[in-house]
């Protein structure tokens, strides 16, 4: 192929692998870790990596060890409410293995270096069993941990391993999905969100081949295929692209792939399931090339807030 973009690595989020219940009732403060972990023995793993006075704080499924900000580990624990009661209306959850879920929320981005052992390009990191990642700034300081906290409840709460493809683009696309009256809204797309914000960048001529020749888009098949050793050449165009191809699996034609793509987190994620429970990939080609020049356009004009709906 010929020269592609070729971002800065700044991003991800590596991911491994969601009941309507009310928020804000159970924020419980803890002295410290080792005193938490008196009560929590299945926990003690977890407090071995954790930053030099993290406090743990409950909401109603998750626990985080948190050195950040009280208020941004709030929100963050609110957001993940949000996400998992989002999550439930996707995806079948297994509420006995998803009963609680652990998130170190670092105080900063150093801090994550420094602590969690993540690779160098990664701004977050699911490892099983916890979610790792500090708060962003502006409107989204939570969409790092949103996007970590989809993986985890794959896994974890649905037994799910989705294709590489699938796994980042849900996590992608529900991690950048707005919150609106403490609600979040899936398909919705929050400009503070990776890999959102690489949106503007694309120059799309409206032309697939030539597109692709240029370097500006991937053709289906190789977004399906690609490993990690493809992610690691161009992280944030495959990014754009699982989330973009996600998107539009949900939202565009109308919805009409929504169940199918829904079923196929289940599966491998092969070439074969995505033509058996989605269709061709000539034709899923052509229309997610639309959507994905739509979201851009979309990004261009500073009009993502229009997003949301089926098209
Ligand atoms: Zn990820």
């Amino acid at each position: 192929m010929p020269a592609r973009w070729r971002y800065p690595r700044l991003a991800l989020v590596v991911g491994g692998l969601a009941l309507l219940l009310a928020l804000g009732r159970a924020w419980t403060r803890h002295d410290s870790p080792a005193e938490a972990g008196k009560t929590q023995a299945g926990r003690e793993t977890q407090a071995s990596g954790l930053p030099p006075g993290a406090r743990f704080v409950d909401t109603a499924h998750y626990r985080i060890a948190s050195t950040a900000d009280p208020r941004l580990t709030q929100r963050v624990g609110e957001a993940v409410e949000t996400l998992r009661q989002a999550y439930v209306t996707l995806l079948p959850l297994d509420e006995a293995r998803g009963a609680r879920m652990n998130l170190v929320l670092y105080r900063s981005r150093e801090e994550f270096r420094r602590f969690s052992a993540a690779p160098s390009w990664a701004e977050a990191l699911y490892r099983r069993p916890d979610c790792h990642a500090y708060p962003g700034e502006g409107a989204n300081p939570h969409h790092w941990m949103l996007h970590e906290a989809v993986h985890q409840l794959l896994v974890e709460g649905s037994g799910y391993r989705p294709a590489r493809w699938a796994n980042e683009g849900f996590a992608a696309y529900l991690g950048a999905s707005r919150i609106v009256d403490g609600r979040l809204q899936p398909g919705t797309v929050s400009e503070a969100a990776y890999p959102i914000w690489w949106l503007e960048q694309y120059r799309l001529s409206g032309l697939f081949d030539a597109d692709v020749d240029a370097g500006q888009v991937l053709p289906l098949g190789e977004v399906i295929d690609s490993d990690a050793a493809d992610v690691a050449g161009a992280v944030n165009l495959h990014y754009v692209h699982y989330w973009s191809l996600v998107h539009f699996l949900m939202h565009g034609e109308h919805g009409r792939y929504r169940d199918g793509f829904l079923r196929l987190l289940a599966t491998a994620g092969t070439r074969s399931d995505f033509e058996r429970l989605i269709g061709p990939l000539p034709a899923i080609q052509v229309q997610w090339y639309r959507h994905l020049q739509a979201l851009v356009d979309a990004a261009r004009q500073q009009r993502l807030d229009a997003i949301p709906e089926d098209r």
